[in-house]
C-alpha cells in the first residue's frame, strides 16, 4: 500500500492556509477531477477522493489541530478514510457545499450501482516455466453481467422504474455528526431502479455465473508470490458500475530436483564413495539441460559445487543465479560377496572396527536388542 499524502500537499496549500484559502483550492482542484468531469477515469476518482478527504480534515478545525499534531496516525480520524469509500458519497460531498455545479443534472443520471469485486487467482507455475518466462491463458470463474438483458435484469421491453426509495440514486443518506455518509439503498440494491418483469435468465439479477479468459504474460525470473493486476479483470460491475481488478499470484510448483531460493537454484546430487574418495567427472541436471561437473578427490559428503550462471535469469537483466549442487555419498545397501569382501579389506586397511560376515555371539545379541 502506498503511503498517504500530506492533505496540505493534496489540496495545494501552505500549512498556514485559511479556510477561505482551503475552500478555494479544494474547489478548483475538485472541478477538475470531478467525476461527473472525467466520467470514465478512475485516476480522477481517486484524486477526487484523495482531495475531498483532505479537505473533510482541514476544514474541521478540531480535526485540522489534531491532523497537525499526529498526521495520518490521529486517533479516531474522521473522514470517509480506507478503501471502502465509494466515490457517490464524496460528490455528495461536494454538492453539500458548493451546490450542484455542473448544470443541475438529475442525480439518477451520476455514477451509481455497486462495483464488481476485486478477484485473486493463484497461477502455479512449474520452474520451466519460471525460467523460460511464458505466456499462460487463464480462465477465470466470476460473476458477469448478464448478456440477455444487459445487466439491466429486466424482461425484453420492459423498461426498468426509477426506484421510488431513493429515487434512482441506489444510495440513502445517512448522517453521521457533520458529515453526511451514502449507504446502498435496500430497495433497488443500489441500482436506483425497480423492475415490473425480471430478466427470466438472470431472475433479474443482472447478473450470472460465468467465466472469462485472459492471458497473463509472465517474465524469466518471475518471483513467488509476486502479483499481476489485471485491471478490471475481477466481478463485472452492477448497474453501471466499474469491474474489480484481477489479481494474479504467481506461485512456483515444487520441483522434483531443484529448490528456488531467489534466482539461485539447489539439488542434490549422489556420488558413490570410490567417486568421492577419487575423485570422479559426473552428469548434474541443470535447469537447461545436463552438465559435466568435476568432482575433487576427497570430496566430503555434504559439499556444495557451485554452478556459475546456472540459476534462474534475474529479472529485467542479463545476469543468471547459480546453481548449488550438494553431494550425497551413497551408501549401498546391497552389496554382492565380492563388493563385501573389498570393502571388508579396505576397511581392515583403513584400520576401522567393521562388522564382519559371521558376527560374533555379542553382537547378534546387541542386533536383536537394537
Ligand atoms: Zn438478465
Ligand atoms: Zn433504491
Amino acid at each position: 500500500m502506498q503511503s498517504k499524502r500530506d492533505y496540505y500537499e493534496v489540496l495545494d496549500v501552505p500549512r498556514d492556509a485559511d479556510s477561505d484559502v482551503l475552500k478555494k483550492s479544494y474547489r478548483r482542484l475538485a472541478m477538475k477531477y470531478h467525476p461527473d468531469q472525467n466520467p470514465d477515469d478512475n485516476s480522477a476518482a481517486d484524486k477526487f477522493k484523495d482531495l475531498t478527504e483532505a479537505y473533510q480534515v482541514l476544514s474541521d478545525p478540531q480535526q485540522r489541530a489534531r491532523y497537525d499534531r499526529f498526521g495520518h496516525n490521529a486517533p479516531d480520524m474522521a473522514g470517509f478514510g480506507g478503501a471502502a469509500v465509494n466515490v457517490g458519497s464524496m460528490t455528495d460531498f461536494f454538492e453539500s457545499i458548493f451546490g450542484s455545479v455542473f448544470g443541475g443534472q438529475p442525480r439518477r443520471q451520476r455514477r451509481r450501482g455497486t462495483p464488481g469485486r476485486d478477484l485473486q487467482y493463484d497461477l502455479s507455475l512449474s520452474l520451466e516455466q519460471i525460467f523460460t518466462g511464458a505466456d499462460v491463458k487463464i480462465t477465470i470463474p466470476k460473476l458477469v453481467r448478464c448478456d440477455e438483458c444487459g445487466g439491466s435484469g429486466a424482461a425484453k421491453g420492459v423498461t426498468p422504474q426509477t426506484c421510488g426509495q431513493c429515487q434512482g440514486r441506489g444510495q440513502v443518506q445517512l448522517r453521521q455528526g457533520i458529515f453526511t455518509m451514502a449507504t446502498t439503498c435496500l430497495a433497488c440494491g443500489g441500482t436506483g431502479e425497480t423492475i415490473s418483469e425480471p430478466c427470466a435468465e438472470c431472475d433479474g439479477r443482472g447478473m450470472m455465473k460465468g467465466e472469462e479468459e485472459y492471458e497473463v504474460h509472465i517474465p524469466a525470473g518471475a518471483d513467488d508470490g509476486a502479483v499481476k493486476i489485471i485491471e478490471r479483470g475481477g466481478e463485472h460491475g452492477r448497474g453501471g458500475a466499474p469491474n474489480g481488478d484481477l489479481h494474479v499470484v504467481i506461485r512456483v510448483a515444487e520441483h522434483p530436483v531443484f529448490r528456488r531460493q531467489g534466482y539461485d537454484l539447489h539439488g542434490a546430487i549422489h556420488i558413490s564413495y570410490p567417486q568421492a574418495v577419487l575423485g570422479a567427472q559426473i552428469e548434474v541436471p541443470t535447469i537447461d539441460g545436463p552438465v559435466t561437473m568435476k568432482i575433487n578427490p576427497g570430496t566430503e559428503n555434504g559439499r556444495v559445487y557451485r554452478l556459475k550462471g546456472k540459476g534462474l535469469p534475474a529479472l529485467r537483466s542479463s545476469r543468471r543465479g547459480d546453481q548449488h549442487v550438494h553431494v550425497e555419498v551413497a551408501v549401498p545397501r546391497k552389496l554382492t560377496d565380492r563388493q563385501r569382501t573389498l570393502i571388508e579389506e579396505l576397511g581392515v586397511e583403513l584400520g576401522d572396527e567393521v562388522q564382519s560376515r559371521q558376527p560374533s555371539f555379542f553382537e547378534k545379541m546387541k542386533n536383536f536388542f537394537e
